[in-house]
């Protein structure tokens, strides 16, 4: 309940099915997950994004080890206290797994409870309110069916885009159905542009056909998860002249930069990156963590071994394609 729960933030049912599948496959107990590596557990994850999550739920089992036995807590309280359980994930768990009273606030529940009440702002913009009718409304006697329910018809009925009222229980309570808006609810926020990010990315190759690989620092979107080293383009710099300084700055060693392998295009929530990807060859000094957690070198077989986030795999991909015709620097 509790790896599912936090597996579909964020992220669709019919892609968190395999993953869940094999992660219950690899971690079936708390105590399983709690001593499994950190690296273990990322490449477990790898491909289903919000990393944080994944690092969250392995300390959140070492947690739930180290203090309640290894078995999940049943106190609200001390659920919101694991790491990455916020107040609609503490209700979703113990309102299914234990049928306690707690109410929820995801994403179809906003909209649900904004059309009910006719909400005249966005949701974010009432959040108080919105938990004080779902705490209101929750039906004591049945709190796990009745969270199910209200999940089910956001997701089912009270769609974004014309919700199918006629199917309904609640047209006769529902303000917005009443006032026929029920389409233009709930309000949307005017959002700004998301920022786009040039990226030079570098596959160094030393003289043994070796990759310079590097893990991330754990704080931040990708913490923890491997990558091919680089940075952000200044305003004015060509991309060649980018990774050579990005290289120097980040782990302390001149390279030469050669062809171009791939461009990757990636969109996260906030922001859109693209990946310039060059190969390029080590010429001088010992690689150093400056601005990274751990260095490595490996070679295109060991890739797999190591988690990767999503438009990285596209990276090792054109790799191995390129890499089957010719070695780039001979
Ligand atoms: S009546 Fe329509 S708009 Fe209102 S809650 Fe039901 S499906 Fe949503």
């Amino acid at each position: 309940m509790w790896v599912s729960e936090i597996m579909l933030q964020q992220t669709q049912v019919k892609t968190v099915i395999p993953y869940f599948q094999r992660w219950m496959g690899l971690f079936p107990t708390i105590q399983q997950l709690a001593a499994a590596e950190q690296q273990q557990v990322l490449k477990a994850w790898q491909g289903l994004g919000y990393y944080a999550r994944v690092r969250n739920l392995h300390q959140a089992a070492q947690k739930i080890v180290l203090n309640h036995n290894g078995i999940f807590p049943k106190q609200l309280e001390s659920v919101l206290s694991l790491p990455g359980i916020g107040r609609t994930t503490a209700g979703g768990i113990l309102s299914a797994a234990f049928d306690q009273p707690v109410p929820i606030l995801d994403g179809n529940v906003k909209r649900v409870l904004a059309r009910l009440v006719a909400l005249q702002v966005p949701p974010r913009r009432a959040i108080a309110h919105l938990w004080e009718l779902s705490t209101a409304l929750l039906d004591p006697q049945q709190p796990c069916n009745f969270n199910q329910a209200l999940m089910d018809l956001g997701a089912t009925v009270c769609t974004p885009r014309q919700p199918d009222c006629d199917r309904c229980p609640w047209t006769f309570h529902c303000q917005a159905y009443n006032l026929g808006v029920q389409s233009e609810l709930p309000m949307s926020e005017t959002r700004a542009p998301i920022p786009h990010k040039i990226i030079g990315v570098a596959v160094i190759w030393n003289d043994q056909g070796q990759i310079l690989i590097d893990r991330r620092p754990q704080t931040g979107l990708l913490g923890g998860l491997w990558e091919f080293p680089g940075g952000k383009v200044e305003p004015g710099e060509t991309i060649e002249a980018c990774i050579q300084r990005e290289i120097q700055e980040e782990l302390g060693i001149g390279i030469e930069v050669g062809d171009r392998l791939i461009v990757v295009d990636h969109t996260y929530t906030h922001f859109k990156v693209t990946l310039n990807v060059h190969h390029c060859r080590h010429l001088s000094g010992e690689p150093q963590p400056i601005e990274c957690d751990e260095i490595r070198w490996v070679t295109l077989n060991e890739l797999d071994q190591y988690p990767f986030p999503k438009a990285n795999l596209q990276i090792i991909e054109a790799l191995r394609e390129f890499c089957h015709l010719k070695y780039p620097f001979t």
